[in-house]
């Protein structure tokens, strides 16, 4: 399957998110543990329910994700004032991450390829833009891509096709020219296939799923490679 144009996922497509942030919050709880002698069973479970909570006032927005959020939430849930704690574990939690985050290898060998043949390639992503383009800084990703959606500027997230429409936009093209890649089913492939998208789905965890016309699905970007 070869395209014009990609648009692609980044979290968890282009890079693995488990083991940065497993660091990260690891981090950032033994942290809160000691500052406030609360266990660590007890942080996590607090920072778990300061998450949902969180997640459940702001369903389908960029902002469901920022941490600042959540760890604000966690906080006010042990009444402890927010203001002086929340904005340390953003930092630490987002310093540790980018330290620990990698491109995968074949996703690199990927990116010069399509670049090298002349291909647009967008970004699309359900998060704030800020820390979305520190991780593009980070991974160096700036001189494989042309653009970036975020759900922060288009004021939904993905599947809604909104997302889609306007990186369609940006790239100037034609969705049966254009080949998502993304790891969400729902989001990234769904989504995708609504708009008149063909579709890569990086099917890391192997799930079994029955395949859409225009859908295939790949285990890693060395499978595309060889496509
Ligand atoms: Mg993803």
């Amino acid at each position: 399957m070869k395209s014009e144009n990609y648009i692609l996922d980044l979290d968890n497509t282009l890079y693995d998110y488990k083991v940065p942030h497993n660091i990260a919050i690891k981090r950032v709880l033994s942290n809160f543990s000691d500052e406030f002698g609360i266990g660590i069973d007890k942080s996590e479970k607090i920072f778990r329910a300061a998450r949902k909570k969180t997640q459940e006032q702001l369903v389908n927005t960029a902002a469901s994700h920022n941490r600042l959020l959540y760890f604000q939430k966690m906080l006010e849930l042990n009444n402890i004032n927010s203001l002086d704690y929340a904005m340390k574990y953003y930092d630490i939690y987002w310093d540790t991450f980018l330290e620990n985050m990698k491109l995968f290898e074949d996703a690199r060998l990927f990116l010069e390829k399509i670049k090298t043949s002349g291909c647009g390639v967008c970004i699309l992503t359900d998060l704030t833009a800020h820390i979305q383009y520190r991780k593009i800084q980070k991974l160096g990703l700036s001189r494989f891509v042309d653009f970036m959606v975020t759900s922060e500027e288009v004021g939904v997230e993905k599947p809604n096709p909104k997302m889609f429409k306007i990186a369609l936009y940006k790239l100037n093209c034609d969705p049966k020219q254009t080949i998502m890649i993304g790891d969400n089913w729902e989001k990234d492939i769904i989504g995708a296939s609504a708009v008149g998208l063909k579709a890569i789905w990086m099917n890391h965890d192997k799930d079994s799923r029955e395949l859409p016309d225009g859908v295939i699905e790949v285990e890693n970007f060395e499978e595309i490679n060889q496509l």
